[in-house]
């Protein structure tokens, strides 16, 4: 059974339909990424879960109990916002256990856990600072620390590591990823960044414009989008995506059966396109290097194309180069609908 279940759940405000119908599953100790552009709904859908805002639509479980208009605190959740949400006031160990003295847990069991988050996130010897005292990676952990003690089975995450600068985002999303395992904690983690998505979670959501555009495992969302705006949104630098017929006869000669090849749109991922002298040709206009690989701008039929080839590549603007890929890295769309074929 599904620890957390949404079934086609809305939310309006006014006119604007934030989310619209959106249903998705959570299997218990998993870790599901809501993932997608700014405004499609990914904090609203959260905060739906969470009951900090009521459904318009559709029904919310958890545990198998209907909560969809059970009070924050009837909902066995716990929260951490992207603004950690301290009290500048209280301590270290008062802002992490400031929801167990509301929810009147003893104070023997109070210590109890504090000891042990403290002891897990490395805060053992900063519980008598205030937030201010703190940086900004502290200041995350002790937002961590209030949801470790809550001890629910199911922890929502908005966007946590946002205000972290790259490095200690990559070390905190380990963390995350460590702490969500060892604790065996259901999470949902709302993140813009497909990266973050990608190498945390279990499975991902991809929301567009309020409603679910794919839902599958990371790999299913990179090797088999259903959609071409997955397939942009997944993958860095996104894949290609260009009219079928820019490639000439021998592309369209592998197009679906019965499918005018005017009406189709080819996906390549840049690190799938190859270098080949008796490739399809195409004009180079820029040249990246980064180090391990190089990212080769380049034009096919006035379509733009980019190339990872690996480490330093000798060419310049201007200069023709053929390029290959293998046909069950290809993936043909319908342009009109962007849908899969
Ligand atoms: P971001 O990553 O920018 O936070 P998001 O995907 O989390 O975006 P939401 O914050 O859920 O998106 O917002 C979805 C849509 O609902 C947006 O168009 C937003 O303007 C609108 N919205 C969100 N909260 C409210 C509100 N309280 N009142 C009116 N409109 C709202």
């Amino acid at each position: 059974m599904a620890e957390v279940s949404l079934d086609g759940v809305s939310k309006a405000f006014g006119t604007q339909n934030a989310v619209s119908a959106v249903s998705f599953d959570v299997a218990p100790g998993h870790l599901v990424a809501l993932l997608g552009p700014s405004g499609c709904g990914k904090s609203t859908t959260l905060r739906l879960i969470a009951g900090l805002e009521s459904t318009t639509g559709g029904a919310i479980r958890i545990g198998g109990r209907d909560v969809t208009h059970a009070a924050p605190a009837e909902r066995g959740v716990s929260m951490v916002f992207q603004s950690y949400a301290l009290f500048p006031h209280l301590t270290v160990a008062q802002n992490i256990l400031f929801g167990l003295e509301v929810r009147k847990v003893p104070k023997a069991e109070r210590a109890k856990r504090l000891e042990k988050a403290a002891g897990i996130l490395g805060l053992s010897q900063l519980l008598d600072r205030k937030p201010s005292q703190l940086s900004g990676g502290q200041q995350q952990r002790v937002a961590l620390g209030r949801a470790i003690v809550a001890e629910t089975p199911v922890c929502l995450m908005d966007e946590p590591l946002s205000n972290l600068d790259a490095q200690l985002r990559l070390e905190m999303r380990r963390e995350i990823r460590g702490l969500q395992r060892r604790l065996g904690v259901t999470m949902i983690y709302v993140t813009h960044d497909q990266v973050e998505a990608m190498t945390m979670a279990d499975r991902v959501v991809l929301m567009r414009a309020g409603h679910v555009e794919q839902h599958g495992t990371p790999e299913e969302l990179y090797n088999r989008p259903a959609t071409i705006f997955t397939a942009r949104f997944v993958g860095t630098p996104p894949m290609n995506v260009v009219p079928a017929t820019a490639f000439g006869a021998r592309v369209a000669a592998r197009a679906p059966a019965g499918r005018d090849p005017a009406s189709l749109s080819l996906g390549v991922r840049p690190e799938h396109l190859r270098l080949a002298d008796d490739g399809i040709h195409a004009t180079v206009t820029s040249v990246e290097y980064l180090g391990a690989d190089s990212l080769v701008e380049a034009r096919i039929a006035d379509q733009p194309l980019i190339v990872r080839v690996p480490g330093k590549i000798g060419l310049g603007e201007g200069q023709t180069i053929g390029l290959e890929w293998d046909s069950d890295h290809e993936h043909f769309f319908d342009t009109a609908t962007g849908k899969r074929l």
